[in-house]
């Protein structure tokens, strides 16, 4: 099905994270119609998936559920998730885009009860918490979620699975016949908010990730943290329910490094020491280690630092980790070599979390004609062309910095979209 709206006023934003969000509400209070996709069944982006965050260290839901209420109240903007450009034509003023939209089998009935759940006898690995957990394969994405509608994992579904969730769902919401929609968008400029996806810490070898269940990245920590995450809140070895004792810190895991992720991501320095946190009010007599190349929490953020540093069961090394062993007691053995003193490190700690950096969406994906992407895949703005980057597409940073380039990005499209 194809069908075409817009106008050569109207902007695109490509992403619904805090900085998709930001840019669609900035353009649409002044006036201009906006068109916010995700390719996710949910707006928030990563933000969503964290259980605090610094520097104030409240939930996510203070940040978005504001937003969510203003685009709820906004006329001006038009929503549409699972959904990605699929191709760019046009120029700067009047550009073309063609939007897929993927079936979510779940039509603008639902009512959000979570009979199709219950009803529902497969299960599928929660993509929202890392697989950490299982989910069924009717579900709502997570508690927060906006909009607030149910999606099915098709292939995750049995034949037995399909008869029970529709038959369960008594507002004929459930359509499993629901196929690929196709619409053309007409544009004057295109935010793109892509952000980022964790770094993949399988791919850093010596660092072992898939060796052993005690060794977890960064942004699982946050998932196990979250009240409604995949262990309650309670930050534990996945898969063996031990409370950990003792906790390393591997800072750069992947990152500042021309084989993976040759930048800096900004943020990994303080998500430790906000995890440092997480890990403290568990567990006040857990002894910690942080092993980094350097500390770098700048401006602001230097305080919070200072509070973390003067922990006293807690152990700064500065090294680079250049190994991590399983050992058969589900421990594992962190080596690193102090650079300071130059001794050879053999920490064993119960658990080993990689602070892996944010890589940009489009390293992966890549991106559609058209958009410029650096050799790291962030996206190169252009407001001459009137395709804008902003947040972690344009470059690897926290929540505030995002929010300020995103309505920076949105000023740069008002511009175009009215020249
Ligand atoms: C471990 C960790 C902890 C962190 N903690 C904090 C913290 O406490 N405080 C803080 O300030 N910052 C923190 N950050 C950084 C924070 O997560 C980012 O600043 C924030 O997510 C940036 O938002 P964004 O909208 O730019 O990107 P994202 O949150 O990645 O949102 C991008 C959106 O775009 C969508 N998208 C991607 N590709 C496409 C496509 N092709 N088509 C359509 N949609 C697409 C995605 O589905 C997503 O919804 C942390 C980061 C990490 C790694």
């Amino acid at each position: 099905m194809t069908d075409e709206q817009g106008t050569s006023g109207a902007i695109l934003v490509v992403g619904g994270g805090i900085s998709g969000l930001t840019s669609a509400l900035e353009a649409a209070e002044v006036g201009n119609d906006v068109f916010l996709i995700d390719k996710n069944p949910y707006f928030g982006g990563r933000v969503a998936q964290l259980n605090e965050y610094f520097p104030k260290m409240c939930p996510p839901s203070c940040g978005l559920e504001i937003n969510f209420r203003r685009i709820r109240d906004n006329r001006k903007i038009r929503t549409y998730t699972m959904a990605t450009v699929t191709s760019v034509s046009g120029k700067p003023g009047n550009y073309e885009v063609t939007v897929e939209i993927a079936p979510r089998y779940v039509n603008s009935n639902c009512a959000a009860c979570g009979d199709c759940t219950a009803a529902c006898p497969d299960e599928i690995d929660n993509p929202f918490n890392f697989g950490m957990d299982k989910c069924k394969a009717a579900y709502l994405p997570h508690e927060m979620a906006f909009p607030r509608r149910y999606v099915i994992d098709k292939q995750g579904l049995s034949q037995a699975g399909a008869e029970a969730v529709t038959a369960a769902c008594k507002y004929g919401a459930v359509d499993l016949d629901m196929k690929p929609e196709t619409i053309t968008l007409n544009v004057g400029s295109i935010v793109w908010a892509t952000g980022w996806d964790p770094y993949d810490a399988e791919k850093i070898d010596n660092l072992n990730f898939n060796q052993s269940n005690a060794i977890v990245t960064n942004m699982m920590i946050e998932r196990m943290a979250a009240p409604n995450g995949p262990t309650g809140g309670k930050i534990i070895v996945p898969g063996s329910d031990k409370e950990p004792e003792s906790i390393a810190f591997v800072q750069c895991a992947g990152s500042r490094d021309e084989n993976h992720l040759e930048f800096c991501s900004y943020i990994c320095c303080m998500a430790t020491f906000k995890q440092m946190n997480y890990i403290r009010e568990q567990y006040p007599e857990a002894q910690i280690y942080v092993f980094y190349i350097d500390l770098r929490t700048p401006g602001k953020y230097e305080k919070f630092r200072d509070k973390l540093m003067s922990d006293e069961k807690a152990t700064f090394v500065k090294g680079k980790v250049a190994d991590i062993q399983a050992e058969a007691d589900g421990s594992v053995i962190v080596i690193a070599e102090n650079a300071v003193t130059g001794e050879k490190m053999q920490q064993k700690v119960d658990m080993a979390v990689l602070a892996t950096g944010m890589q940009p969406s489009f390293a992966n994906g890549g991106a559609p004609a058209g958009v410029s992407v650096d050799r790291n895949g962030f996206v190169v703005s252009d407001p001459v062309k009137g395709m804008i980057a902003a947040g972690c597409a344009k470059k690897a940073a926290d929540v505030a910095t995002t929010t300020q380039s995103s309505t920076a990005a949105a000023l740069k499209a008002i511009q175009v979209s009215r020249r």
